[in-house]
């Protein structure tokens, strides 16, 4: 496949990881890529959850200019300079996909590496697991990684495999977010913990992993994620808590850009 891979990608690419499902990576990834579009960059936005892809689902109260074929190749749809590509948009949820082996790279090919992105910073929403996908991609594109877990050992666990298998590539680590960590108490100035409060940087390899910020579950958040809308698609929220909390993991990302 790296002989495919040469089209221009991107200046900076992040990928947002974890072997854990359901711990944010998809909300992370879409709110990430809304963050940088704030900010003015050229944001690209890969789907690379073949089978189960969830981007579609927290955007769909935009609209997207479909996705089409050009050639061999399904390029990305636009949205308010936001590239974007995913499964999602090309078949309903009850046709399902199940793709594998030489099937999986021809789809990766197609949706990703024959086309030629252009942007500033693209940001992969990577599937959970440690499969030949995960190879495909990290053997063939360096980025950066962006670990998203919640604070709990199962999905913390999780993340050491994750971290087993990126140490065999080339690949730098920005940090940890750790998601859906407290909630802010409505009543109070409290953070309430969720989960077991305790603190999840970690050593692999004699390499430390460290949280670079913690996010609040944050109900409004997952209501907008509900009905397609990104949080931080709307800039009346400048001043929230969360938003604010996005705008600070932007500006750590950027500080290692060349
Ligand atoms: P993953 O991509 O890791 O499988 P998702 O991004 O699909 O995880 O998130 C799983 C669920 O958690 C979704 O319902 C999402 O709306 C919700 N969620 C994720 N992060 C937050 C958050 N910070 N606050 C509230 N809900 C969240």
């Amino acid at each position: 496949m790296k002989n495919f891979s040469n089209f221009k990608k991107a200046d900076r690419i992040i990928y947002v990881y974890s072997g854990k499902g359901g711990v944010g990576k998809s909300t992370v990834s879409v709110n990430i890529a809304f963050t940088f579009l704030n900010l003015g960059y050229k944001v690209g936005l890969f789907d690379a959850d073949l089978s189960t892809p969830s981007i579609p689902t927290l955007v769909k109260g935009v609209k997207f200019t479909d996705q089409y074929m050009h050639k061999n190749l399904v390029m990305p749809a636009k949205y308010k300079g936001l590239l974007y590509s995913s499964t999602g948009n090309l078949g309903e949820t009850t046709d399902g996909s199940f793709l594998s082996g030489q099937y999986l790279k021809g789809a990766l090919y197609q949706l990703f590496f024959g086309i030629s992105w252009d942007v500033d910073i693209l940001i992969i929403d990577m599937p959970p697991g440690t499969t030949d996908l995960h190879t495909n991609l990290f053997y063939n594109l360096e980025g950066d990684i962006l670990f998203v877990t919640t604070p709990h050992s199962t999905s913390h666990e999780d993340l050491i495999r994750s971290a087993a298998l990126i140490e065999r590539f080339n690949l730098n680590v920005i940090g940890v977010i750790e998601n859906m960590s407290y909630v802010n108490c409505t009543n109070c100035e409290k953070q309430i913990p969720l989960h077991n409060g305790q603190n999840l940087d970690f050593n692999y390899n004699n390499k430390s992993y460290k949280i670079l910020s913690s996010l609040p579950f944050d109900a409004e958040l997952s209501y907008l994620s509900s009905i397609g809308v990104p949080y931080m698609f709307d800039k009346n929220k400048v001043n929230n808590h969360t938003y604010l909390k996005y705008m600070f993991i932007a500006s750590e990302i950027l500080k290692g850009v060349k």
